[in-house]
């Protein structure tokens, strides 16, 4: 069965099985969809085709296909089962996303490739129960045709890019994503609860165990900081549950992909009052070890805090996620002001942090203490640190990150110096 062709932008929904009434009822369903799109250029509500159709597919990667066509490319995926996708281009740089909910893309280094086509290829969950293939165009290409075909043995996804100019390119990328498919931005989120000094009640401990999903952070081996981190988070968390006086919210729970700007608003929707990220990355200089706190700043204290910084950011834009709009989040003078406030706040953690670490005799880098403009530390009110427990590159960090002997070391000196700067805070007189 072929699908109607539709504007490359919406949800495509998709059958589940062969059962012929339920296809005939859905292709009038995806009909109906690419009319009311077609019509207005915005997707079909996502809530409406959610449910029973989710599903985990697998890839066929002998099936399937990425190669140049003209001055374009055709992407032939077949697929276990159908399941609701969309496809989309994106800019900066030119990028091809393919989303699907959901396929299992453990294969995918079988997929024949022409590799004079694309420049990357990389996939994984993108979010809970949605997959993402992102393809890095040579060019800008706009998409002239898309189509999943069913049948008993499965599902075939056809798109077909065309060479375009940049301005039609930019146009196509620039199209709006439907609401349902927007994330909450921190700043529509009600504010934080008052500081720790104005309140009792447990301490909100927000835990953020760098990358995931499609973005694994540094490899080294069959390590990567991604699983490293979330194993981390999750020991820390039990750490911090036991002294019976914390609540801990960790922004992923699982090895998916959670961009910057949602980490940061789901600290928020928490109503946290520390936020800490967890990494463990790799450098190439070489030279870098040993555990290190930074926080935020215009101005990164070295080349290696800056490329820290950048390549974060870059792990989100590659994955397909826009970071313009953290410039208008953080642009606003009330945010100035929230953050003079807490500046001091996330100095007096960091301090706490450093001095807990240290006095459980764990070795830090030259520099314990480091400032640069990661994204995720842009809470305005939430005094936010991200801590780089060792570096991937280093022999002694990886022994470390990969000893549960250390780790517990480890979170129990953060335990510890989460505990003495929050005690510290509740005892301060209230800003005036
Ligand atoms: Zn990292």
């Amino acid at each position: 069965m072929k699908r109607p062709d539709c504007t490359p932008w919406p949800i495509y929904n998709a059958g589940a099985g062969s059962d012929t009434a339920r296809m005939i009822r859905l292709a009038r369903f995806v009909i109906a969809i690419c009319a009311a799109v077609c019509a207005s250029l915005c997707a079909a509500p996502a809530t409406a085709q959610e449910g029973a159709l989710s599903a985990l597919a697998k890839l066929n990667a002998n099936a399937s296909e990425i190669a140049a066509a003209g001055d374009g490319l055709v992407v032939t995926l077949s697929l276990s089962q159908p399941v609701p996708w969309r496809v989309r281009v994106l800019n900066g740089p030119p990028r091809l996303l393919l989303d699907f909910r959901e396929v299992d893309w453990s294969n995918l280094a079988d997929l024949p490739v022409d590799s004079d086509a694309i420049l990357g290829l990389r996939a994984g969950v993108f979010r809970p129960t949605w997959s993402r293939l992102v393809i890095d165009l040579p060019k800008p290409m706009v998409v002239a045709r898309s189509e999943m075909a069913t049948s008993d043995a499965g599902a075939q996804v056809a798109v077909t890019l065309r060479g375009a100019t940049d301005g039609e390119f930019a146009a196509a990328a620039a199209l709006p994503e439907p609401p349902e498919w927007a994330l909450p931005r921190a700043a529509d989120l009600p504010p934080p609860r008052l500081p720790l000094s104005q309140r009792t009640g447990p301490l909100i401990v927000v835990l953020d165990p760098g990358h995931g999903g499609l973005d694994p952070g540094a490899e080294q081996g069959s390590l990567s900081e991604a699983n490293l981190m979330l194993t981390f988070a999750r020991e820390l968390k039990e750490v911090l549950l036991r002294t019976g006086e914390v609540e801990v919210v960790l922004t992923r729970e699982q090895d998916i992909f959670v961009p910057l700007e949602e980490r940061v608003s789901i600290a928020r929707a928490a109503a946290g009052d520390v936020f800490i990220s967890l990494h463990a990355d790799a450098l190439a200089e070489g030279a870098a070890k040993g555990a290190t706190i930074y926080s935020l700043s215009a101005e990164a204290t070295d080349e290696a805090a800056q490329t820290l910084a950048e390549r974060h950011d870059r792990d989100d834009l590659l994955a397909g996620v826009d970071l313009t709009a953290q410039d208008d989040l953080i642009a606003r003078v009330l945010i100035d002001m929230a953050r003079l406030e807490t500046t001091p706040r996330t100095g007096r953690l960091a301090q706490a942090l450093e001095s807990a670490i240290k006095a459980a005799d764990i070795k830090m880098h030259r520099n314990a203490q480091q400032t640069a403009g990661f994204s995720v530390l842009k809470s305005p009110d939430i005094p936010s640190v991200l801590l780089e427990l060792g570096f991937l590159s280093s022999d002694s960090d990886r022994a470390n990150l990969t000893d549960p002997a250390w780790r517990a070391r480890m979170a129990d000196a953060m335990k510890t110096g989460v505990l003495a700067w929050a005690a510290a805070e509740r005892a301060r007189p209230p800003a005036p």
